[in-house]
């Protein structure tokens, strides 16, 4: 049975990142990526939408070839179908993941790490040495690791968390199911995102247009289904989509699950961390999470290549990665947290008059910034939401 030092499993944003820095930290060690999937980054279940200043903490996005669409505005929709367009500059990127992914993949590779595609982790075993020992399956049959550390990034529905005995539970009010076309031969401003809110639009959730060039976009929504009429997401999806953009050609649809909780209350055990949606690190309010799974990714990465050098690899050791995450962006997704909590409580009526309220600032200085202050202004109803915001 071959060893490795750490076995990373998932090739997503989390586990490309965190191969990547382990192997960048410790180039002596032996670093193994699993990924269950016959090609890193397909099938796309993502609409793909990055910030800029995060991205660039991991590579350059001009002219690589692995962004689609470079995005200057926000357009936020009420309820009501009145439209607030937000002025900031650089405001961030819409990747093409299926470029992206491997890109970084790649870069894992060129660390020295070595990468299986088509091959799934199916069991995870402690052995009585302090290691881990991986049982895999896929395309080139069976294969058992054995592994001092496990990073296990293998996505929203992760395994690696229940197998290395992790809470990794979600409350049924924080899962939103999401449903997104490709919709080719529409109208819409290339440089803008679009997003709508409304209770008959996507209830809890948020439906949103990203551009992946001119006329091309990814078109979703995602729900929470406690909140729905009974319908699912595809079918509020399809109503949007009627209403908005009728002659859209539908060319690729997918489906997937993004948690809006906080991070789980552990995120290591002995020889293990968990990272990125595996432990829920996504933002609660948007439902973003490429940037903080690389961002997680990079610690786990880090802390893994460490605890190995210093030959301590038990969960105390581990539980400085925990520690490092929330101090990174693990507390602001509290705040983050109970801010959607707060705004649950508002309803369309009263995000119609916020929207209108917000028009009468000047375009060229609607910053979310300004935006916030002045609806605070007018509508006490947010100072609570603004007070958690502290809390
Ligand atoms: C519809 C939708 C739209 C979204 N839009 C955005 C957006 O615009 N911007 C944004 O920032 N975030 C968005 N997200 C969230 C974003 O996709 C995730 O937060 C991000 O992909 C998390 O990266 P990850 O590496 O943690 O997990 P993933 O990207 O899910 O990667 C996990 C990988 O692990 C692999 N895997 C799973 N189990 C195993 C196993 N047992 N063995 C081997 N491999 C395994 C999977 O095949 C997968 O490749 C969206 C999510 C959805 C569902």
């Amino acid at each position: 049975m071959p060893d490795v030092d750490v076995l990373v499993v998932g090739a997503g944003p989390a586990g490309a990142v965190a191969a990547w820095e382990a192997k960048r930290a410790a180039p002596e060690l032996d670093v193994l990526l699993l990924e269950r999937d016959r090609a890193v980054g397909a099938p796309v279940r993502c609409a793909e939408g990055v910030g800029d200043a995060g991205l660039r903490e991991f590579a350059s996005p001009d002219a690589a070839p692995w962004v689609a669409r470079k995005i200057t505005r926000v357009v936020f929709i009420a309820p009501d179908d009145t439209e607030v367009g937000v002025a900031e500059r650089d405001v961030g990127w819409i990747l093409d993941r299926t470029r992206f992914d491997a890109f970084l993949a790649a870069q894992a590779v060129a660390q020295g790490a070595e990468l299986r595609v088509g091959t799934e982790a199916a069991e995870l075993r402690r052995v009585v040495d302090g290691r881990w020992e991986v049982c895999a399956r896929g395309s080139q049959g069976a294969a058992t690791w054995r592994a001092r550390i496990v990073i296990g990034a293998d996505g929203v529905e992760t395994m690696v968390g229940r197998w290395a005995g992790l809470d990794t539970r979600v409350p049924a009010r924080d899962m939103e199911s999401c449903a997104q076309y490709v919709l080719q031969g529409i109208d819409f401003d290339p440089n803008a995102i679009y997003l709508q809110f409304g209770d008959h639009i996507a209830p809890g959730g948020y439906a949103w247009l990203f551009p992946k060039g001119v006329g091309i976009a990814n078109v979703g929504l995602g729900l929470v289904a406690l909140k729905s009429d009974g319908r699912n997401a595809r079918q509020y999806l399809d109503a949007w989509v009627a209403r908005r953009y009728p002659r859209g050609a539908r060319t690729a649809y997918t489906v997937g699950g993004v948690i809006v909780h906080t991070t789980i209350k552990q995120t290591w055990a002995d020889g293990v961390m968990l990272a990125g949606d595996a432990a829920h690190m996504i933002n609660p309010l948007s439902g973003g999470g490429i940037v903080n799974a690389m961002k997680a990714g990079r610690l786990a990465g880090r802390t893994a290549a460490a605890a190995i050098r210093e030959g301590d690899t038990s969960g105390q050791r581990l539980a400085a990665y925990h520690r490092a995450w929330m101090e990174l962006l693990g507390e602001d997704h509290l705040k983050y947290y109970r801010i959607k909590q707060a705004l649950e409580g508002l309803d369309d009526d009263f995000f119609n008059a916020l929207a209108r309220t917000v028009n009468g600032i000047p375009q060229r200085q609607r910053t979310l910034g300004r935006i916030f202050a002045h609806a605070l202004l007018k509508h006490p109803q947010l100072i609570p939401v603004a007070a958690r915001f502290f809390m």
